[in-house]
């Protein structure tokens, strides 16, 4: 992945004379940039509170900053940038848009940056327009969404949100590193993680762009869809325990093999998710309810094939 931070970033103050196509190339350039600020050469790595995520985050202040936002990090390191429309009255709300600048390993450039950009893109559009809009904009560039360094995700969005869990402070990486202390070094305040807090009564709303991370909109050739419903994670780890006998004596009767019977189950889930409305419709939420079953058959066979092995 080549670094093009000097041919492309910071790129010029932007208006609203641009053309939606004009802001949509330098959304892609913008995302090429960010795409550069990686942890691993050659490919897209960006975990929570690492110095990519830091050059990152700094492009994006850049940016912001050349937008006519003020932007700061806050205490966990989200990246914020707010603008207000000229005589926006006082108590005015907010309109929260952004997503998240860390990724997974080896990741795509658009994920979470995408709506990072768009919604400076947005801010961009908005300020040369003649009457702006009745509330103020921030952009949000959250550190961490992914989890990749810690094992729990949300970090970021949780401070926003007033849920972050505490406990996750004590969390260590791989290299032994205690998450507080991450925080610190990336020039947060986990003492401050509470006070970032956004209370609601002061927004509109949170609105997000964001990739598909499903088959459906490029199956049916369709440009964008709109959320209507967010997909709902259960794990269950499914014993089926069975009882062992000799294949050729035990009549089929009288058999109690645990792989039919978790087959049996595998197949009724099957049956009864694609029957619920709305997995049926969503297919990216059928492809979910998939994976538990294919976990599910796994967990069975676990269990299953001793007894199968005992009964030859
Ligand atoms: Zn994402």
């Amino acid at each position: 992945m080549p670094d093009d931070s000097t041919a492309t970033a910071p790129t010029a103050p932007r208006g609203g004379s641009e053309t939606a196509s004009e802001a949509a190339a330098t959304v892609l350039e913008r995302a090429d940039a960010l795409a550069a600020r990686t942890e691993e050469p050659g490919r897209l790595t960006r975990r929570f509170a690492t110095p990519a995520l830091a050059q990152a985050g700094d492009l994006v202040l850049g940016w912001m900053r050349d937008a006519g936002m003020t932007a700061h990090r806050d205490a966990i390191g989200n990246v914020a940038g707010r603008w207000a429309p000229p005589g926006l009255p006082a108590g005015a709300p907010t309109l929260l848009l952004g997503s998240h600048l860390d990724t997974v390993r080896d990741a795509g450039r658009y994920d979470g940056m995408l709506g990072v950009l768009v919604a400076l893109a947005v801010v961009e559009g908005a300020r040369g327009r003649d009457g702006g809009v009745p509330f103020a904009i921030e952009v949000l560039g959250f550190a961490d969404e992914e989890g990749v360094r810690y094992g729990t995700a949300y970090l970021g969005s949780s401070v926003v949100a007033g849920t972050f869990d505490r406990s996750a402070l004590e969390r260590r990486d791989a290299d032994g590193i205690a998450m507080a202390d991450a925080i610190a070094a990336f020039g947060g305040d986990p003492a401050a993680l509470e006070a970032a807090r956004r209370d609601p009564a002061d927004l509109l709303g949170y609105v997000e762009v964001h990739i598909e991370q499903g088959p459906v909109l490029e199956a049916e050739d369709l440009p964008v869809g709109v959320v209507t419903g967010i997909a709902g994670r259960t794990r269950a780890e499914l014993v089926f325990t069975g009882f062992a006998g000799h294949a050729g004596t035990v009549p089929m009767t009288l058999r109690r093999d645990a792989l039919a019977g978790a087959a049996e189950w595998i197949g009724a889930a099957e049956a009864h998710a694609r029957s619920v409305d709305g997995l049926t419709r969503g297919r990216d939420s059928g492809g979910i309810i998939a994976g538990l079953i294919s976990k599910a058959g796994l967990t069975q066979l676990d269990c299953g094939l001793p007894a199968a092995i005992e009964r030859v």
